[in-house]
């Protein structure tokens, strides 16, 4: 039996009433990079999670460059190297009408080990929160696992009240353990970071009952749906590309094939949610439709195998700036409280990478947490860090509605090695991303 499909022991449940130098809430990529940062630079943290490990995240499963410079921080990449996983060293997208381009990830990344794998999140998350567990417990802090943060608590009471927004401090948590019935726990810290993803109670505290603001913008958000299949055609071995496919009736979402490795695959698909809104057919049957139907695809599908019990939905709180709001893509801090990762909507809006994001915000708000810093300084730095490339990518996403933009790209782009090895560089490179921008650059790179 592997290690990940085992419980982890987080040890005993503080009393009522203790208090730490922070609380995270949510054991996901954003918690435990936020609860791990800070534990190593000594702080007495509190990691809760509602669920039990070994648990199940709904993804695609694939983690990016970008995240590996704080797996390895953390101390899991080498840990990770050691476990079966699928490692990327392209990407190969289709258009509508079925052409396709394969963009190579770059080469010396592939050789050092950080170009990006894919691996089940129930095995990825389960590394991460096990090594993040002891960090926290050796470093005098608390994990609970089976909890559910029900409110958050502020200075002036239990209750946001009406008093001034700017005035109010959040200063702990309220949480259930046992169920709807279960006993009642409140914890107290003078930072609370929100990492419970797309229905953080931290960031409902913070964005609906503090500012008055809004939470949910469906053109922000995705739907997205996930199944686990074995043997399908083209998806053996352990080393490869991993596919986005731009079909009619999914785009500007996607369908996704993602193996993770010894013939298992992820596969799935994702729409923004206005537009899902405006069409009858779930993301569950678009799928089913493509998997036995499209020509493209029916018969890499004809001897394979769905794996029972993981065909699942979860919603993706994308990054992409919203129209007419002064903080970008949403209020995402208040005074003691750092929203990351999803629970602050920071997935990428091109490509469904949220995994990344949660990593980096974790650091960067345990590091303003360390340095006492406002939280206007946190949304500020998010918005420079993060800023351009959801900006970028939200254009792409925009570009991506047009079926016949997509045929002429790719089909231009499976022809010339020379735009193949710009889309490598994109990206590997986020400097690189700034030629987009340059409309003589793109018109060059297109037609010469
Ligand atoms: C279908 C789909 C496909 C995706 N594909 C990819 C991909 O291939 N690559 C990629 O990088 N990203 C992908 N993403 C996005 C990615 O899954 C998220 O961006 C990422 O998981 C965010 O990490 P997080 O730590 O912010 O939140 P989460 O991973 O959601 O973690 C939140 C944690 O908080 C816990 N929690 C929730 N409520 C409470 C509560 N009340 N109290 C205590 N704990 C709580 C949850 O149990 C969970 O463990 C995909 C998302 C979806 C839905």
């Amino acid at each position: 039996m592997t290690s990940w499909t085992q419980p982890i022991d987080t040890g005993k449940v503080p009393d009522s009433g203790a208090s730490f130098d922070a609380i995270i809430v949510g054991g996901g990529p954003g918690g435990s990079s936020a609860a791990g940062y800070l534990a190593m630079a000594g702080k007495r943290v509190l990691l809760i999670e509602k669920g039990i490990w070994p648990r199940d995240k709904v993804c695609g499963d694939a983690v990016g460059g970008k995240s590996l410079s704080h797996v390895k921080a953390l101390g899991v990449k080498e840990t990770l190297e050691q476990t079966p996983h699928f490692r990327v060293n392209g990407i190969l997208f289709s258009s509508p009408n079925g052409k396709e381009v394969r963009v190579a990830l770059p080469e010396e990344d592939v050789a050092r080990l950080e170009a990006g794998y894919s691996l089940p999140r129930e095995q990825f998350d389960h590394l991460l929160f096990e090594r993040v567990q002891h960090l926290v417990r050796e470093n005098g802090g608390s994990v609970i696992q089976g909890a559910d943060v029900t409110d958050v608590l502020y200075n002036d009471g239990n209750d946001p009240g009406d008093g001034s927004k700017d005035e109010r401090f959040a200063s702990g948590v309220r949480l259930r353990i046992g169920g709807r019935k279960g006993d009642i726990f409140e914890f107290h810290a003078p930072a609370v970071v929100g990492a419970a993803g797309y229905r953080c109670p931290v960031a409902t505290a913070l964005v609906v009952d503090t500012y008055s603001e809004v939470m949910v913008d469906r053109k922000h958000y995705c739907g997205g749906y996930r199944e686990y299949w074995d043997g399908v055609k083209g998806c053996e071995g352990n080393i490869g590309d991993i596919e986005i496919h731009f079909v009619d009736d999914i785009i500007p979402g996607y369908f996704w094939i993602f193996p993770l490795g010894d013939g298992r695959v992820n596969v799935g698909c994702g729409m923004v949610m206005h537009l899902m809104d405006k069409q009858s057919k779930k993301l569950k049957a678009l799928q089913r439709d493509i998997i036995l139907n499209h020509p493209q695809f029916k018969e890499r599908f004809a001897n394979a195998t769905i794996v029972e019990g993981t065909a699942k939905g979860w919603q993706l709180p994308f990054g992409s700036p919203r129209k007419k709001q002064k903080l970008q893509p949403r209020r995402m801090a208040m005074n003691g409280a750092w929203l990351v990762g999803d629970a602050a909507s920071l997935i990428d809006p091109f490509s469904g990478e949220g995994v990344g994001n949660a990593l980096v915000t974790g650091e960067i708000a345990a590091r303003h947490i360390l340095e006492g810093k406002s939280p206007m300084d946190y949304q500020m730095e998010v918005w420079d860090v993060l800023g351009k490339e959801l900006t970028n990518s939200y254009r792409m996403q925009s570009l991506s509605r047009r079926s016949w933009l997509l045929n002429w790209f790719v089909g231009k782009a499976g022809k010339k090695p020379a735009l193949q090895e710009i889309m490598t560089e994109m990206i590997a490179s986020k400097e690189a991303q700034e030629n987009l921008h340059s409309p003589w650059f793109m018109f060059k790179t297109l037609m010469f």
